[in-house]
């Protein structure tokens, strides 16, 4: 039997019991990594996500809680997966949250808590972890950014720049990274149809008193020329491919997958 892709590899991604995160995990598992599942709470739910990937893929997984807005966390969660699994030679920055204000009633304490999961979290989990892929002789750093790291909407200031820091950070660790067989990209995703996503649909048919097609096509992809929403398997497999032989060459880049969205 071939042996697959991943197998031997250990990865963590952040924030993976819903959508974008536990598709990437998902892929990764297919893959042949055994996986690391992370949110900030500690339900048996989240434990159960862990035991459906060894199910289905025959990986080692676990869940490990830890608070993605506090940087001790984020440093706990990369050691604990490194004592239960060994290095960890993957590390898929994911957790992100949002919130919508303009600048001068943006909350301050939205704001800091976008800077903390969406930006500083990256910073803190990619410090701990470069030691050991150090160690390993190889990793693959891959940070969930957006097409708002590349371009800007009105009232997501805070997401707007955190998603470009993370691009900025994303390119210096490439760089200092570039001669030990470690690679940094960012996936810049637009709408991508995940539970949340899929959850606003009823309510825009509503308020727009739009068919299903019509208010995906004319007002939540607007922005978006295939008018088609990415699935959380095709962030999975470009992870996967991050992560592949052919890509070791690909280092410092944020690759879009936003069906047009930064060409317009
Ligand atoms: P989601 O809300 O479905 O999942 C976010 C995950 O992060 C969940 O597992 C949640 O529990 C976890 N999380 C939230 N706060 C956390 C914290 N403090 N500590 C640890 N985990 C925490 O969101 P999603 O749509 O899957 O988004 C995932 C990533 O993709 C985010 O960084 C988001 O900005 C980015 N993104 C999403 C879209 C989209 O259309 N859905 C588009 C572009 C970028």
């Amino acid at each position: 039997m071939s042996q697959s892709p991943l197998s031997g590899k250990n990865a963590i991604i952040t924030g993976s019991t819903s959508g974008i995160g536990l598709g990437i995990a998902r892929q990764l598992a297919k893959a042949g990594a055994n996986i690391v599942l992370n949110s900030f709470t500690d339900s048996a739910d989240d434990h159960a996500l862990a035991d459906q990937l060894i199910k289905d893929f025959g990986v080692k997984a676990l869940y490990i809680s830890a608070d993605m807005s506090n940087p001790v966390a984020c440093a706990a969660l990369v050691e604990k997966a490194t004592e239960q699994l060994g290095p960890i030679s993957i590390l898929v920055n994911n957790a992100g949250i949002q919130f919508v204000a303009p600048v001068d009633e943006f909350p301050t304490e939205k704001w800091d808590a976008i800077m903390a999961i969406n930006l500083s979290s990256v910073f803190h989990t990619t410090k701990a972890a470069i030691p050991g892929m150090k160690k390993f002789g190889w990793g693959r750093i891959v940070n969930i950014s957006s097409a708002h790291g590349l371009t800007a909407s009105p009232f997501k200031s805070a997401y707007v720049a955190a998603k470009h820091g993370v691009i900025g950070f994303t390119k210096a660790v490439a760089l200092e990274l570039a001669e030990q067989n470690i690679t940094s990209n960012a996936v810049c995703p637009a709408y991508v149809l995940t539970p949340l996503v899929e959850a606003q649909i009823p309510e825009q048919m509503k308020v727009h008193n739009m068919d299903r097609e019509t208010v995906i096509r004319e007002v939540m992809l607007s922005r978006q020329p295939t008018k088609e929403f990415s699935t959380v398997e095709q962030i999975g497999d470009i992870v996967v491919f991050l992560c592949s032989d052919a890509a070791a060459q690909i280092t410092g880049t944020p690759i879009s997958v936003d069906g047009g969205w930064t060409a317009l």
